[in-house]
């Protein structure tokens, strides 16, 4: 998984499996069952450390990418598609709504999981349905039906995100662009993007940033191996080249032992680890 994940590192996966389209993905999903093989689906790998894998395959979704309008701002959008490929093919046709997900490396189905957000904004607010395969047939789900807060959805892990349903607006799109530069370049300036990582490792805690408590701890700059808090912003880890995978799992922890002893905080993770 290290030529998948984000942070250039992982676990060998025995098998990748690559989908072109939905009806292939239901089917390797339903003959994954049948076989009582285990498997953990993938987006693009931009919120997970793949830890070990000696038994679970890979079920890439990022083949499964089509964008489909529906008329009057209406968008059904495969699991797979990139968040970036939604805002630019909807701002091309004058649909503004998807300006939060500049920056973020994900997919649609990665980031309703986390109700990914920046800008001002999480993936859940245009959000209509959601598609799950149960029982090898597509269901669609009203976003009413489901719930989403910080970093959190009640989409489970079981869960199979097939497609999502968003209501965009007409606007603005040149304004929309100006704001896309300028979110970009707040990003550029305030976080490590020229390293691999993650995004953020921690949660935020209600009354504070994880990446202050981090910097407030004096752990900017702390590194195991190749693993290293950045010393732009204390809730990335980076790969700094040649990383591990006990590099970065090890600095975790570290991380979440010195917060407990020193401060009595409990960091808990963002990305997900997995680990079988
Ligand atoms: C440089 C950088 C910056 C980032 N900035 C942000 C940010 O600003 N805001 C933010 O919220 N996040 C950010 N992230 C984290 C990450 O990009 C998001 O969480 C993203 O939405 C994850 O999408 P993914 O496709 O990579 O998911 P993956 O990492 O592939 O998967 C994440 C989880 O979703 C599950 N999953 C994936 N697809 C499906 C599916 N079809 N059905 C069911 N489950 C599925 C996986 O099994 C896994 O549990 C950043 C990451 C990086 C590397």
């Amino acid at each position: 998984m290290s030529q998948y994940a984000s942070w250039r590192v992982g676990a060998v996966a025995p098998l990748i499996v690559y989908p072109k389209n939905l009806g292939e993905f239901i089917n390797v999903i339903k003959e994954a069952k049948e076989r009582k093989i285990k498997f953990y689906l993938s987006g693009n790998g931009s919120n997970c450390l793949f830890v070990k894998l000696s038994e679970t395959i890979i079920i890439s979704t990022k083949k499964l990418n089509r964008i489909k309008f529906l008329g009057e701002g209406r968008i059904v959008v495969e699991s797979g598609a990139s968040l970036n490929l939604v805002l630019n093919t909807s701002l091309k046709k004058g649909f503004v709504g998807f300006e939060f997900s500049t920056g973020i490396p994900g997919t649609i189905g990665g980031a309703l999981i986390t109700n990914a957000g920046a800008n001002g904004g999480t993936i859940s607010e245009s959000l209509e349905s959601v598609f799950f395969l149960k029982n090898n047939k597509e269901i669609e789900v009203q976003k009413n039906a489901l719930t989403f807060g910080y970093r959190h959805s009640s989409i489970r892990r079981k869960d199979i995100v097939t497609k999502a349903k968003f209501k965009l607006t007409v606007g603005d799109t040149d304004e929309s662009r100006r704001n896309i530069k300028k979110y970009i370049k707040h990003r550029n300036g305030t976080q490590p993007v020229k390293y691999p990582s993650a995004g953020s490792v921690f949660m935020n805690m209600d009354n504070a940033k994880a990446g202050k408590i981090i910097e407030d701890l004096g752990l900017k700059g702390l590194s195991i191996g190749g693993a290293k808090v950045s010393e732009l912003h204390a809730n990335y880890i980076i790969n700094t080249g040649n990383a591990k995978i006990e590099d970065i799992k090890g600095l975790i922890e570290e991380i979440q032992e010195i917060a407990k002893t020193k401060e009595g905080i409990l960091l808990s993770t963002e990305v997900k680890i997995i680990n079988e």
